[in-house]
């Protein structure tokens, strides 16, 4: 039942349309198991991480199936019902149907909390086919009679481990009793122990199981390192361990497109032949990149999350996070482009000061501890210039002054809920969350090999602070972040808006 084209689904065609405009050129697994099973109308449970493509899974089926049966809105009544456990996802979702649906004539509205709910209401009144909502907002407008469920057709659960993990068991029973029992139900989480099934039982019919490999297996099939450098530093050392032959073929990742071309253009000066990708990229250019890469006339490439996103590349010996994401399932993302079909991969990830925080992120979702690798022996200091330059940037960007990206780390967690963060303006894609690992080895290792025997099996230990965040957080808030990270990606998303 694995389709492998967008158009094998029978999805409309402004849909189809939508999705090419996205940049989106294939489905990625979630989405070719779950889709052909929505379409049909079938209930679906699917295990799936957020990073896996989950919300174009349920988005698209449900805004075909609105189109090919339209119907006047009503107030008050949409057909439609996503619940996400914090604002943030929310919104993206939201963005998300907006996005896939820019080419419908459906709307999508989002209601949450810690806003005004005047303005959630009067946007109800007039009438909405999706409603994207947190279930404490949801319950409040339907007691204040602004909302009624008796009219949803398919209804959406997403993130259901963490509903559980925030507290809104309760809001969820209640929710259920008030939607009609003929309805499509969509369920997802990414983990299933046995208070989620249960739950997704109370909420399915016959349904259809999905899943994607858990991201902590593609973890533990990656050799893994963290090199702690400072920012301006970071190019002179991935010139350094560019020099080791062992490394062929090297995937580099950056945060932004524009550290994408200043990464290529110091290695072009370091006579070192390599490729950016990102979505500034016009397609030949793309293309002629990837296929060097390919061909092995080019060794390196360096990419943005986004741009990175499709490539499927056999034999990538090494992935380098040359900024680490602030998104941590970008992080697993990233990596797994290494290992593929068992294959033994490397990832080496820089990790300045502020990215400090990311790697907590990382090694709380992967339960891995990532082996310190010392910086190479005799590693040149960074250019003055560009030190200094780089702390003007990042006190900058401390200084209020609108960032458009990714907040700095130390900031996440202060954020207004609901607000958009901001952070750099070519930001094009994020992964977070990282922790200091285990103590620097005691020599100097061999450069671009990532870790020896010792960090090896360092590396399946699972961190001490590992487990899963404590119940009963209110949404958005909990400590370790994680929706912060969904935040990013929404952001992300905002420039593929028009
Ligand atoms: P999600 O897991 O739904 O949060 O999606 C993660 C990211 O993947 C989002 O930035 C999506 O825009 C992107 N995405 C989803 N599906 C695809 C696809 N088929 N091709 C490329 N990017 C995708």
């Amino acid at each position: 039942m694995t389709l492998t084209l967008f158009s094998d689904f029978g999805l409309a065609q402004p849909i189809l349309k939508a999705l090419a405009a996205e940049g989106y050129e294939k489905p990625t697994p979630i989405q070719a198991q779950t889709i052909p099973y929505a379409m049909e109308g079938r209930d679906v449970c699917g295990i799936a991480q957020t990073g896996t493509g989950k919300t174009a899974a349920f988005a698209l089926p449900i805004l075909h199936r609105l189109n090919a049966n339209p119907k006047p809105r009503k107030p008050k009544s949409p057909r439609v019902l996503v619940l996400s456990p914090t604002r943030e996802l929310s919104g993206q979702i939201a963005d998300s149907f907006k996005a896939y649906g820019r080419n419908l004539r459906l709307t999508t509205e989002v209601v949450f909390g810690g806003v005004t709910i005047s303005r959630q209401e009067k946007a109800l009144a007039q009438g909405v086919d999706v409603l994207v909502a947190t279930p404490g907002r949801l319950i409040d407008l339907v007691d204040r009679r602004a909302l009624s469920l008796r009219d949803i057709e398919i209804l959406v659960l997403d993130e259901a481990d963490q509903m559980l993990d925030l507290g809104f068991i309760h809001a969820l029973k209640r929710i259920v009793t008030l939607l009609p029992k003929e309805r499509q139900s969509l369920f997802f989480s990414a983990t299933m122990p046995k208070t989620i099934s249960t739950l997704a039982d109370s909420f399915l019919r016959d349904p259809a199981h999905v899943a994607v490999t858990p991201v902590a297996t593609t973890a533990e099939r990656v050799e893994q390192s963290v090199i702690f450098v400072q920012t301006g530093r970071k190019q002179v050392l991935l010139e350094t361990l560019l020099r080791d032959p062992s490394i062929d073929r090297v995937l580099v990742f950056t945060r932004t497109k524009h550290g994408a071309d200043k990464v290529v253009r110091g290695l072009d000066k370091a006579g070192i032949a390599g490729a950016a990708i990102h979505g500034n990229k016009s397609q030949p250019q793309r293309e002629r990149a990837l296929a060097g890469f390919r061909d092995g006339s080019c060794r390196v490439l360096v990419a943005t999350d986004i741009a990175a996103r499709g490539i499927d590349v056999e034999g990538v010996t090494h992935v380098i996070n040359y900024d680490l994401p602030n998104v941590p399932e970008s992080y697993v993302h990233r990596i797994g482009r290494t290992a593929r079909a068992g294959a033994t991969g490397l990832a080496i990830s820089f990790c300045n000061d502020e990215e400090k925080a990311y790697l907590k992120d990382i090694e709380k979702l992967t339960r891995l501890k990532v082996p310190v690798m010392p910086l190479p022996e005799g590693l040149p200091a960074a250019p003055a210039a560009s030190e200094a330059s780089e702390q003007r940037r990042e006190a900058s960007h401390r200084n209020g002054q609108p960032q458009r990206g990714r907040p700095a780390p130390h900031a996440r967690g202060n954020q207004g809920h609901g607000q958009p963060r901001t952070s750099d303006p070519n930001a094009e894609k994020g992964p977070k969350r990282r922790r200091r690992g285990g103590k620097p080895g005691n020599g100097q290792q061999q450069v671009g090999q990532p870790a020896g025997n010792q960090q090896r099996s360092a590396q399946a230990q699972r961190p001490a602070h590992a487990p899963r965040p404590a119940q009963g957080k209110p949404a958005a808030s909990r400590p370790d972040g994680r929706r912060d990270g969904a935040q990013v990606a929404w952001l992300e998303k905002s420039p593929r808006r028009r």
